[in-house]
C-alpha cells in the first residue's frame, strides 16, 4: 500500500474523483422494484453563475438524495433549467446593442438560447465540482421543444377543461418590461408620496377630493363616499365635474370608502389600484384607460398625451395648483406595487389576456395533504391562497418564452387553440392544419407567450413521466425550494398538478433559507460580501463548502456564509485524514472476539448511527454532521485509539486482531455516514479500505449493540489518569509506579496499562485505606491578626507538634500550644494537617470515576 501524505490534499483527491466517477450510478431506474424517491428539484434560472445560495440549496438536495439512495430507494435527482424569461432578454439586448423589436422574433430567440446554453455550461462545471449526485439522464431545459411540448400540452388540456380562458380584464402591468405580470410577481414597498386636495365642482357648490395620483384625473370615472357620511348625503346620486378635463361623473355611495381618509371623498379611476378595480366591477363603471402599455399617457389625457406617468404627475400638479384647483398638499406614506423583476411601479391596465382559473379552497385542501418542513411555511401558502381575488394572468408580451399555441381567425376573430397532436409549435411559424368554424383559413398568430411559471409549475409532472408514460410516478416524494417562491412555484405547482391529474404533486416540501454574506446581509457585489463557490473550491475544496452547508444551520433558516466554518471543516477533514493515515497500516477486518473497550466503541458507533439516521430522516443535516464530528474527534481519536494503541502495536493475537477489526469497522462506517456530506474524502477513505465506491454502499444500520459498562468505565479511568498526569505535570507517556483499579465490573487491564504506560491491577470491591496525618501547615492569616508578636513562636511550636495530635485537637474544637509554659488556645483553623492516604502501608493518590476507584502509587 502506498504511503498516504501527511497533509490531506483535498485538491488532488477531489479532482481525481470528479474525473473518475461514473455518474450513471445516480440514474433513476424506471424498471426498478425498489421504492421510488423522486425529488422535484428547482430548475434554476440559468443566467450569471452558480452562486453560494445555489450551492447551499443543492447541497441540501444532494444530502437527501445520497442518503435515500444508500437507504435503498430508487432515487431521482433530476436537473432542470428554467430558461425562459425577461432577464435573459434584457441581457441579450445589452450584449448585442439591440432591442427585441429590431431583429426577427426567431433571431432574437436564438440569441437568447445561445446565452442560456453558455450559462448552463457554467452551471454544469460548478455542479460537478461540488460533487453533486445529479441524475443527468433526467435533465430538462424548458426552452427545448421536448419540454415546451409538455407546457403546451398542459395549456391545451386545461383550456379544454375550461380552466384556461381569454378575457378582457384588468391586469398588473410593468411599463418598463412592457408586459402583464401575475399578482404573485408584484412586490409591495412603502414610499412617501404627496396627497393633493382638489376642488371638484358639484351641481350644488364644491366638494373636496384628496388623491395621490392627480395624473389619473382623465381616467376618473366616478367619485364615492361612505353611505353613512352625514357631511355628504346631499351629493349621493348627483354628479360632479372633473376639473381640467371638464366632464361629469356620478357620486356613488360605497361602504368600502374610508371616511377618515382625506376629505372623505374618493376618486375612482381606471385604474389606480386594486380597490378601483373592485369598484369598477361592482358599480359597472365605464373604462377610461389613460395609460398605455409603455407607461405613457393616451389621447384621453389631452395635453398630457404622450408624456410618461411621472412627467404627467409633475406637470398636472403644477397646472392644478396654478388654477387653484389643488389647494392643499400633505405627505403620504403608502404601499406601492412594484414589478419584482425590475422594481418599476406597476400600473393596472385592462387587457385581453389569457388566465388560469384559481380554485383557492381546492389548493388549500391539497396543501394540507403535504408535509411542510418546517411546518410554519404551510401558513404562508394558506395566507396567499386566502388573498386571491383575480385569476392567474399567464400571457406575457415578450418573446423568449413558450409560445401560446393559438391563432385568431382573420374573419370572425374566433380564437383557435391547437390540438394536442399538432404540438409542439410556434403559431408565428405554423398555420393550423384546419379551417376556422366560419370556413376561413386565414389566421393571425397569437404573439403573446406564456408566463415562465407555466413551464416550471409542471416540473413535478414532467420528471414523473407526464404526459407520455402510462405509469406516471405521481406524487413525487420531495420538493425542495426557497421560501421566496412559495406563492409562485409551490402554489402554481399544486394548482396545475391538481388541474391536470387530480393529485398532490409531492409527499413533502422542504423549504430552505437563503445564504447570506458573512455580515449577515444578503450577498451582493455592492456590499462586498460576495463569495463565489469557486473561491472555496480553490482554498478549501468542495467537501469543506458542503460541510458549511450542512452545519451552518437547519433548513428553513437563512444561513450566513462563514469562513470560520470552512476552516473548521478543513480541520475536521485533516483530523479524519490523520486518524485514517495512522490506522491504515494497523487495521484489518477479522472475527476475533472483542474486548470490553472494543465493545464500548461498537456501542458508541451504534448510537452514532441511530442519531445520524434519525437526524437525516428529519432533514436536520447540522445535527447529523455534528454527531459525526463529535464521534470522530472525541470518541474515536481521543479515547478509543489512545486506549488500543498498545494492542495495535503489540504482539499478534486475538486481542490485537479485535482492536484491528473494531477500528476498521469504525472507519468504514464513518466513511459511509459521511458520504452524503463529504463525498470526496469519504470515497478516498472507503475506496482505500475496500477497493469499492462508497456511493454504491448501503447506509449503516445500528446493530442494537448494548453499551458495554466495563468498556465505558475503562474509558473513564483512562481519561482520569490522563488528567492526573497533566495536573502533576508528568508527561503522558511517562510511567507511574503502579495503579490499582477497584470496580465491581471486573475491568480488563491491558488497555489501561497501555494508555498509562504503567502496570495496572484490577480488583473488585472497595479498597481498604488508612488516612495518616503527616504534616502540619500553620495558617498565618488566622494566627497573625490575633497573636501579633507571638505569631512566630506559635508557628514554631505548631511545627514541632505531632500532626496526629493536632488532627485530634482540631476535631475536638481547638488547638493548645505551649509557649515556654504559657498555654494558648488556638481556633481549629489555625493549622491545617496534611493527610496521606495509605493502602496496605503504601502511600497512594485516589482518583474516583463513576464506576471505579483508582489508586495510584506515589
Ligand atoms: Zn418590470
Ligand atoms: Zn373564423
Amino acid at each position: 500500500m502506498s504511503e498516504l501524505s501527511k497533509e490531506y490534499n483535498f485538491k488532488q483527491v477531489e479532482e481525481k474523483w470528479e474525473r473518475s466517477w461514473d455518474s450513471s450510478i445516480y440514474y433513476f431506474d424506471w424498471e426498478s422494484k425498489k421504492p421510488q424517491y423522486i425529488i422535484d428539484t428547482p430548475p434554476p434560472y440559468p443566467t450569471g453563475n452558480f452562486h453560494i445560495g445555489n450551492a447551499l440549496n443543492w447541497c441540501y438536495i444532494d444530502f437527501a438524495a445520497r442518503y435515500k439512495r444508500m437507504q435503498g430507494y430508487n432515487v431521482m435527482f433530476p436537473q432542470g433549467w428554467d430558461c425562459h424569461g425577461l432577464p435573459t432578454e434584457v441581457k441579450v439586448e445589452q450584449l448585442n446593442h439591440i432591442t427585441k423589436n429590431q431583429v426577427p422574433r426567431e433571431e432574437f430567440r436564438r440569441l437568447c438560447e445561445k446565452l442560456t446554453e453558455e450559462a448552463i455550461d457554467r452551471f454544469h462545471k460548478s455542479m460537478g465540482r461540488l460533487g453533486l449526485s445529479i441524475d443527468w439522464s433526467n435533465e430538462y431545459a424548458t426552452m427545448k421543444p421536448e419540454y415546451y411540448v409538455k407546457t403546451q400540452t398542459s395549456f391545451v388540456r386545461m383550456h379544454e377543461k375550461g380552466l384556461i380562458y381569454r378575457e378582457d380584464h384588468p391586469v398588473n402591468w410593468c411599463p418598463r418590461c412592457g408586459t402583464a405580470i401575475a399578482l404573485a410577481e408584484v412586490e409591495y414597498d412603502s414610499r412617501t408620496s404627496t396627497l393633493n386636495y382638489m376642488h371638484f365642482c358639484a351641481e350644488d357648490g364644491e366638494i373636496e377630493i384628496a388623491t395621490s395620483r392627480p395624473e389619473l384625473l382623465p381616467a376618473c370615472v366616478a367619485v364615492a363616499v361612505h353611505p353613512e357620511d352625514q357631511r355628504y348625503q346631499k351629493y349621493i346620486g348627483k354628479t360632479v365635474n372633473v376639473p381640467l378635463f371638464n366632464y361629469s361623473v356620478p357620486v356613488l355611495a360605497d361602504r368600502a370608502v374610508d371616511s377618515s381618509f382625506g376629505s372623505g371623498f374618493v376618486m375612482i379611476c381606471t385604474f389606480g389600484d386594486k380597490q378601483d378595480v373592485r369598484w369598477w366591477m361592482e358599480h359597472h363603471l365605464p373604462l377610461r384607460q389613460a395609460i398605455d402599455r409603455g407607461g405613457r399617457m393616451m389621447p384621453i389625457a389631452g395635453p398630457y398625451s404622450g408624456l410618461t406617468v411621472e412627467e404627467t404627475k409633475e406637470k398636472i400638479t403644477q397646472d392644478l395648483t396654478e388654477q387653484g384647483i389643488i389647494f392643499k398638499q400633505e405627505p403620504l406614506e403608502q404601499n406601492v406595487g412594484l414589478c419584482w423583476r425590475c422594481k418599476t411601479p406597476i400600473e393596472i391596465l385592462s387587457e385581453q389576456q389569457w388566465f388560469v382559473r384559481i380554485d383557492a379552497p381546492e389548493i388549500k385542501k391539497v396543501a394540507e395533504e403535504i408535509e411542510w418542513i418546517p411546518p410554519h411555511m404551510h401558513v404562508r401558502l394558506e395566507n396567499w391562497a386566502d388573498s386571491m381575488e383575480w385569476d392567474w394572468c399567464i400571457s406575457r408580451q415578450r418573446i423568449f418564452a413558450t409560445p401560446i399555441p393559438a391563432w385568431y381567425c382573420r374573419h370572425c376573430h374566433e380564437a383557435l387553440v391547437a390540438e394536442e397532436s399538432w404540438l409542439p409549435l410556434d403559431p408565428n411559424l405554423t398555420q393550423p392544419p384546419k379551417k376556422c368554424k366560419c370556413g376561413s383559413s386565414e389566421f393571425i398568430p397569437e404573439q403573446d407567450v406564456l408566463d415562465t411559471w407555466m413551464d416550471s409549475s409542471i416540473s413535478a409532472l414532467a420528471v414523473a413521466g407526464w404526459p407520455d408514460r402510462t405509469d406516471l410516478r405521481m406524487p413525487t416524494q420531495l420538493r425542495p425550494q426557497g421560501h421566496d417562491i412559495i406563492r409562485t412555484w409551490a402554489f402554481y405547482t399544486i394548482l396545475r398538478t391538481g388541474a391536470l391529474e387530480g393529485i398532490r404533486p409531492w409527499d413533502a416540501i422542504l423549504i430552505n433559507g437563503m445564504a447570506l454574506g458573512e455580515d449577515g446581509h444578503k450577498m451582493s457585489k455592492s456590499l462586498n460580501n460576495f463569495i463565489r463557490p469557486e473561491e472555496v473550491f480553490e482554498s478549501n475544496g468542495a467537501d469543506a463548502l458542503r460541510q458549511w452547508a450542512a452545519i451552518g444551520g437547519s433548513p428553513g433558516n437563512d444561513i450566513p456564509f462563514q469562513w470560520k466554518e470552512i476552516t473548521a471543516a478543513s480541520r475536521f477533514q485533516q483530523k479524519l485524514w490523520s486518524i485514517f493515515r495512522f490506522s491504515l497500516p494497523l487495521i484489518a477486518p477479522s472475527d476475533a472476539v472483542a474486548g470490553q473497550v472494543d465493545r464500548w466503541l461498537s456501542a458508541e458507533l451504534d448510537q452514532l448511527i441511530t442519531k445520524t439516521t434519525e437526524a437525516m430522516d428529519r432533514f436536520q443535516f447540522d445535527e447529523a454532521l455534528k454527531a459525526i464530528r463529535a464521534f470522530a474527534w472525541d470518541v474515536l481519536a481521543d479515547n478509543y485509539i489512545e486506549l488500543v494503541k498498545a494492542r495495535l502495536y503489540g504482539q499478534d493475537g486475538p486481542e490485537k486482531r479485535a482492536a484491528q477489526d473494531t477500528l476498521f469497522t469504525a472507519l468504514e462506517t464513518l466513511a459511509r455516514l459521511m458520504a452524503p456530506f463529504t463525498p470526496f474524502l469519504s470515497e478516498e477513505i472507503y475506496h482505500t479500505l475496500t477497493g469499492q465506491s462508497v456511493h454504491v454502499q448501503s447506509w449503516p444500520v445500528a446493530q442494537g449493540q448494548p453499551m458495554d459498562r466495563a468498556g465505558l468505565a475503562i474509558k473513564e479511568v483512562a481519561s482520569t489518569l490522563r488528567r492526573y498526569k497533566a495536573e502533576k505535570g508528568v508527561a503522558l507517556n511517562s510511567p507511574l509506579p503502579g495503579i490499582v483499579v477497584y470496580s465491581d465490573l471486573d475491568l480488563e487491564t491491558a488497555d489501561l496499562a497501555g494508555v498509562a504506560n504503567s502496570p495496572v491491577e484490577s480488583r473488585t470491591g472497595k479498597p481498604s485505606l488508612e488516612m495518616k496525618p503527616i504534616a502540619v501547615k500553620p495558617q498565618m492569616k488566622v494566627i497573625g491578626p490575633r497573636f501579633r508578636d507571638k505569631s512566630q513562636r506559635i508557628i514554631m511550636a505548631l511545627m514541632g507538634m505531632d500532626p496526629a495530635d493536632i488532627a485530634r485537637q482540631k476535631e475536638a474544637g481547638s488547638i493548645e500550644v505551649d509557649l515556654d509554659g504559657e498555654i494558648l488556645e488556638l481556633p481549629p483553623e489555625a493549622a491545617e494537617v496534611e493527610i496521606q492516604t495509605l493502602s496496605a502501608g503504601e502511600a497512594v493518590d485516589i482518583l474516583k470515576t463513576k464506576e471505579a476507584t483508582v489508586l495510584v502509587r506515589r
